[in-house]
Order: structure tokens, then C-alpha cells, then sequence
């Protein structure tokens, strides 16, 4: 395609190295440029609206124009702009945030680090546990199980603890220390007629038959969504924690609960550990955190791992680690007020209330001719397509069936994601009924026409 001369297309895709993006696709194809929000809406350059079905990237949990963060933050820039936390440092945001979030955490909390973002919150939570067994004079306790589909970031380490192959390819990841048990999908993986509990079961086996052989003493920590979001809105099977942790207890390997995209309402409770009875050691959480609209991520541990981390800090002269924009004051000034909105304003009792509509809409899917599985928890969910769901029998990856058809219902109007050839959705918490029937109708659209083109082409 070619791009008016310095129009903003025209400069995208001279200058900005996207994320996530295929560089020769978009050379060719430019950029979608979203222009501004408002509640749960979006607008491109052209004046095109769309319904936020992913919350931006599964995070803007109060839609695209709240006036409290924004005065939050004006406010605080007016205080105090900067400062960092370093050495002794601190500052009055800071210091609320952290007593907040230990007051809501699920299981009891000892300290919380902030960091930037979901990835830097694994990172730190990494090193952490490395740094602990140290403490511990545990030094080969360092390995880490991730889990295949599960996604922790994208910073060298977070990416090893990632489990989706698109994230290691050519970045010469996983690094040492990172391996990864079978991901709890009951559609995809459950032998025939297997219910939720026995295959729950066979994966708890699975997971202590792989700890035996890499040798208890050399596994460290077992990290784990409670939900798993960009690996396709995976929902654990029953009693899968459960089953579990028992192993990680009988084995004394740290429970890491990754709550980036599950924290603050998306799973009908405060956060997906209580929906699912985790208790984890180690607690990470951001996106919602802020409702995105500035960039803060917390690495929440308990008294069982500060207690060595803190003594062998002494020992060293210091914990060596931490960002400039470590609890940055004007983004915790911004989530402590998402935080303070969350409770005055009911927002996640109301999205629980929301989240029975908004199941029943993603199920009624499930008579599609496309669709195989529709499953989700909370406000969130996912549409997973199949070329024969009678067999189970997927479409060729290269087709790029679940992409078409986000492309489709984009131009519907919903704005979606595609996992391979689930399409996820996990809108706004604010989120109303009319609002989800709007956007499941898009969604419709957007599904039909990828049938008449599928049909057309012999495809479906
Ligand atoms: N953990 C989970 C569960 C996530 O979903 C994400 C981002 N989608 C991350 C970590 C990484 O967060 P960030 O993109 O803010 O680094």
C-alpha cells in the first residue's frame, strides 16, 4: 500500500518498531491508529467506534476516560512529579499503595516491590527466588516450571517462563533454569471421556513425576496463572490447584501466582487465587493494578520469603536490585485511586453480577458451526473455532482462521484478540448488559462472515 506522504501512516511505519508485528505485514498494511476513548468505546483516526472487547490488552478495567485517575494524577504531579524509592527513600503514594495491597491480598503478605510492568514484576519475583535460596544456602534449588501456553512476559527471564514458542523463537530463549509442565486444557487434552478431577489428577501426577526427575532439590518454584489469558483463557480443571499444590508443599517448591491479568475482578473475586483457592507465595499483579492508564506492576512475597531475603541483604550490604520508577509516585498515586474506585464504586461486585450475561452471551456461541469450545470465567472468555468440532479437528495453523476473523469482527466493530484460533475477550470491568450484547453481536458479524468465506473456499 502506499501511504500519503507524511500522514501519521505514512510516519508509522517509517519510524515505530511495533510490538508484536509481523515488519513486512505492515509495511504493507500501516497502522490502525486509535484516536481517543470513552468508557467502554474506542475511536480510530477516522472516526470509526469500536467496543473494547480485550480492555486494550486485557487491562483497562474502568473503559478509556475515568476523570478520578485523571485528577489522581494531576493532583500528584502538582506534589510531587518523581521521586524513586532507593536506599531508605520513599514517599506517602508508595507507602499507601503497598499497605492497600497487602490489606487485599488474598492469602496474608508481608512486602510488596513495584515495578513497571507484568514482566519486570515476574523478573523481580525470579530473582527473588533466587535470591532466597541462596539465602537458604540452597544454590542448586534454582530451577523454575512454567507451564506450556503460560505467559509471564516478555524480559529475557519472564519470556523462559513463558511458555509459548512464538516468545523463545530467535531470541535464543528459554535462558538455563526454565522448564515447563503441560498446560491444564481439559478441551484440547483430556482423553476421551476423562472428567475435570481425573485429569486434574493425571496432570498433578505428571507434574510430580517431572520435579522427581529434574531432582526436588533442584526445583525452586512453580509459577502459575490462575487463569491462563494469553495462552487462550484457559480455565483450570476442578481441583486442579488443589491436587497441585499438595505436590509443591511435599516438595517445598514456592508458589508464584501470576494475577497480571486475573487480579482486581476479572474472575468474579477480587483475585483469581480466591476463585481458585490458591495460596501462593509470591503474588504479582499489575494492568488493573492502574487500569492501565499508567504503567505499575507489584511483586507481593510473604514472611516465608522475606525473612532470608532480608537477612541475606544485610549480609550483602544490600538487596541489589530495583528500578528508577520503582513505585514512581504519580503511577501509584493513580493505581492506589483505581484501588479506592474498585471499593467505592462496587466495581467488582457489579462485574461479578455482569459476569452471569456475559457468560450466557459467550456460550451461546457454542451452537455455531465454527465454534468447538466456548468457556471463560468472570468477565472474561474465549471462542475457539475448529474445522470439524464433531472430530475435534483444528484448522491448519497457517491458515490464520482465528486472525481472519478478529480482522472480521474488528470491522464490525469489536475490537478482539486471536490465540491461535481462540478469540479471547475480557472487556472493561464497567462493562454494562446492553454494552456485552452489543459486542457479542459484532462478534457475530464478524464469525458469519468468516463462515461464508470458509464455506467458499471449501474450508468449513
Ligand atoms: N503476566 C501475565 C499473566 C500477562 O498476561 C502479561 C501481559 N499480557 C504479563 C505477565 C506481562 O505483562 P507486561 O506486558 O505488562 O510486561
Amino acid at each position: 500500500m502506499t501511504f500519503q506522504p507524511n500522514s501519521p501512516a505514512a510516519r508509522d511505519v517509517a519510524y515505530v518498531l511495533h510490538p508484536y508485528t509481523n515488519f513486512v505485514a505492515h509495511e504493507e498494511k500501516g497502522p490502525l491508529i486509535i484516536d481517543r476513548g470513552e468508557g467502554v468505546y474506542v475511536y480510530d483516526d477516522a472516526g470509526k467506534k469500536y467496543i473494547e472487547g480485550m480492555a486494550g490488552l486485557w487491562s483497562t478495567s474502568l473503559g478509556f476516560h475515568n476523570d478520578r485517575l485523571k485528577q489522581a494524577a494531576m493532583k500528584q504531579f502538582d506534589i510531587l512529579p518523581y521521586y524513586h524509592t532507593f536506599a531508605h527513600r520513599s514517599h506517602l503514594p508508595g507507602i499507601d499503595l503497598a499497605e492497600k495491597l497487602i490489606s487485599v491480598a488474598p492469602v496474608p503478605m508481608s512486602k510488596v516491590f513495584f515495578n513497571n510492568s507484568g514482566s519486570e514484576a515476574n523478573d523481580t519475583a525470579i530473582k527473588i527466588v533466587w535470591y532466597y535460596n541462596n539465602a537458604l544456602g540452597r544454590h542448586h534449588k534454582k530451577k523454575i516450571i512454567g507451564r506450556v501456553n503460560g505467559y509471564h512476559g516478555i524480559t529475557l527471564a519472564s519470556a523462559s517462563l513463558t511458555g509459548r514458542s512464538m516468545n523463545h523463537r530467535g531470541f535464543d530463549a528459554p535462558i538455563a533454569n526454565f522448564i515447563h509442565a503441560e498446560e491444564p486444557n481439559h478441551y484440547n487434552n483430556a482423553l476421551e471421556g476423562e472428567s475435570e478431577e481425573d485429569y486434574a489428577t493425571r496432570l498433578a501426577e505428571n507434574l510430580e513425576k517431572m520435579i522427581v526427575e529434574e531432582g526436588p532439590d533442584t526445583v525452586a518454584a512453580f509459577w502459575a496463572e490462575p487463569v491462563m489469558g494469553a495462552g487462550g483463557v484457559i480455565v483450570p480443571p476442578k481441583t486442579y490447584f488443589d491436587k497441585v499444590q499438595k505436590v509443591l508443599q511435599k516438595y517445598d517448591i514456592l508458589f508464584v501466582a501470576d494475577e497480571v491479568i486475573c487480579g482486581f475482578g476479572r474472575t468474579g473475586n477480587y483475585w483469581g487465587s480466591q476463585t481458585f483457592d490458591m495460596k501462593p507465595d509470591i503474588l504479582v499483579c499489575a494492568k488493573a493494578l492502574s487500569s492501565s492508564y499508567l504503567p505499575i506492576s507489584a511483586t507481593l512475597i510473604n514472611e516465608k520469603v522475606y525473612e532470608p531475603v532480608k537477612n541475606a541483604s544485610a549480609e550483602l550490604g544490600a538487596f541489589g536490585h530495583g528500578y528508577t520508577y520503582s513505585g514512581h509516585p504519580v503511577c501509584a498515586a493513580v493505581a492506589l485511586e483505581t484501588l479506592k474506585i474498585y471499593d467505592e464504586e462496587n466495581i467488582i461486585e457489579k462485574a461479578r453480577d455482569m459476569a452471569p450475561v456475559f457468560q450466557k452471551q459467550l456460550r451461546s456461541f457454542s451452537d455455531h458451526p465454527l465454534v468447538g469450545e466456548a468457556r471463560g470465567v468472570g468477565l472474561m472468555g474465549a471462542i475457539q473455532v475448529m474445522q470439524d468440532k464433531a472430530s475435534k479437528k483444528p484448522f491448519e495453523a497457517s491458515a490464520g482462521v482465528g486472525p481472519m476473523i478478529a480482522n472480521l469482527a474488528t470491522e464490525e466493530g469489536v475490537m478482539l484478540r486471536a490465540v491461535g484460533d481462540s478469540l479471547a475477550f475480557c472487556p472493561p470491568l464497567i462493562i454494562s448488559e446492553s454494552e456485552i450484547e452489543e459486542m457479542f453481536a459484532c462478534f457475530r458479524r464478524g464469525l458469519d462472515r468468516a463462515l461464508d468465506h470458509l464455506r467458499k473456499e471449501g474450508q468449513a
